[in-house]
């Protein structure tokens, strides 16, 4: 280990490596702190990303891809469904493998790697922020570097250390249980989103098929509404009348910061990425490219500022991030506050008046104009992004 990095990173998810690797190619010394004792795992995700999203960073490899899609179903209350025309395929990974991938190659570039590493404080020298402590193989260590970079989940505890106000408000907060389920007969190619007041209130439970009749099967719901009932009790009610002689390969629960990006994501030389920075898609709750996109934005600024010698640099990253997605993510969250709000009545409605479309008009922005001629307040909220 060396005396000082320039980077450390906590955290080896898809942000934290994705971060470490473009900091290291743009010549940066980093260090990358996992506190697991493997990288990627215990994996908590539905695993979908687009082909046009992970394919700017890695090649697709078989290795990693336990299925691909090309077809995204919608299913309301009342049982009908629609399918939007896509213009893309998507993949269902085996993160597990994935996660491992990336955090090879940003070890590939010259980062280094230490798991079993736990970060549980900054070092603070004078005030000043040099580096972290942590818990290696049971040992106090502190490990210096110039700028540290919280890539540390949802949970996240770097932001909170800077002082950077990390909250999110329980409504955007979305509560997730999952099951992967084999011996079920799911259709292969097309990804299943079911809405409704009884199946997921003020969010959406899916199907997503994992290949030889395996599929993770999971619910998100704001914590909001899952203090009235946990979203457990709805993906059990759904499991027992769809697959009710289905084996459980795994059960996992976490959390999703479906939320617009943490208004602070950069605080003298500490930066967030991922979902430590809130980078999450709100409308999907898809953080893996998203988080990856951040990453990348993060370890090119970091080491663009040591080069430099100028730290305050740093604050390029919020500008480039903003640029990139987190205005979009502010248009996404208004687009989420709508839908999430439509009765299963407005559902049917909606999806009685997209199957009317024709077919090449039965794309996701077809609907969406259908969803905003049935709620004409959508356009303002969302105008309100722009001019704000
Ligand atoms: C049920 C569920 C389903 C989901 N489905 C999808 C999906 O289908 N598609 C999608 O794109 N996204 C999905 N997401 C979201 C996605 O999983 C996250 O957005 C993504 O993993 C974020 O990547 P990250 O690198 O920011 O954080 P993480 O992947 O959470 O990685 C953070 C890492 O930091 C480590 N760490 C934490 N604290 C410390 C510490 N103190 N010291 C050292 N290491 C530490 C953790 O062990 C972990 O390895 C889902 C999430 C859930 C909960």
């Amino acid at each position: 280990m060396k005396d000082l990095y320039d980077v450390i990173v906590v955290g080896a998810g898809p942000a934290g490596s994705t971060a470490a690797r473009y900091a290291a190619a743009d010549g940066a010394s980093v260090m990358v702190l996992e506190k697991d004792r493997d990288v990627g795992y215990p994996v908590r995700c539905a695993e979908a990303v687009s082909h046009e999203g992970v394919a700017q960073f890695i090649e697709p490899d078989p290795k990693w891809i336990a299925a691909t899609v090309s077809k995204f179903r919608i299913v309301v209350p009342n049982g009908n469904s629609i399918v939007p025309r896509l213009d893309g395929i998507g993949y269902i990974l085996e993160r597990r493998i994935f996660d491992y991938e990336l955090a090879k190659l940003a070890v590939q570039e010259g980062a280094e790697l230490v798991t079993k590493a736990y970060v549980y404080d900054l070092l603070k020298v004078n005030g000043k922020i040099e580096g972290v402590r942590a818990l290696i193989k049971d040992q106090k260590v502190e490990i210096r570097s110039k700028v540290v970079v919280g890539a540390d989940g949802v949970e996240s505890r770097v932001g909170k250390w800077a002082g950077i106000d990390t909250t999110c408000h329980i409504h955007d907060m979305e509560s997730c249980a999952q099951v992967t389920l084999s011996g079920v007969s799911v259709e292969d190619g097309i990804l299943d989103f079911y809405f409704g007041e009884k199946v997921a209130p003020g969010g959406y439970l899916w199907v997503f098929p994992k290949g030889r009749n395996t599929a993770n099967v999971g619910i998100g719901i704001s914590v909001e509404t899952a203090k009235e009932r946990a979203p457990v009790r709805y993906l059990e009610d759904f499991i027992e009348k769809r697959y009710p002689n289905a084996a459980v390969l795994t059960r996992i629960a976490g959390g999703v910061p479906c939320a617009t990006t943490c208004d602070e994501i950069v605080k003298n030389n500490v930066i967030l990425v991922g979902d430590a920075a809130h980078q999450v898609n709100p409308v999907s709750g898809g953080g893996i490219i998203s988080g990856m996109i951040g990453g990348m934005l993060a370890g090119q600024v970091a080491a663009e500022a040591i080069r430099r010698n100028d730290l305050t640099f740093l604050r390029e990253y919020e500008a480039r991030w903003h640029k990139r997605l987190g205005w979009r993510h502010e248009v996404f969250y208004c687009i989420k506050e709508a839908i999430y709000e439509f009765s299963d009545e407005t559902l049917n409605k909606l999806c009685d008046e997209a199957r009317k479309l024709p077919e090449e008009k039965r794309t996701v922005g077809g609907i969406f104009r259908t969803a905003l001629w049935n709620r004409p307040s959508l356009l303002l909220e969302v105008a309100k992004v722009f001019i704000s």
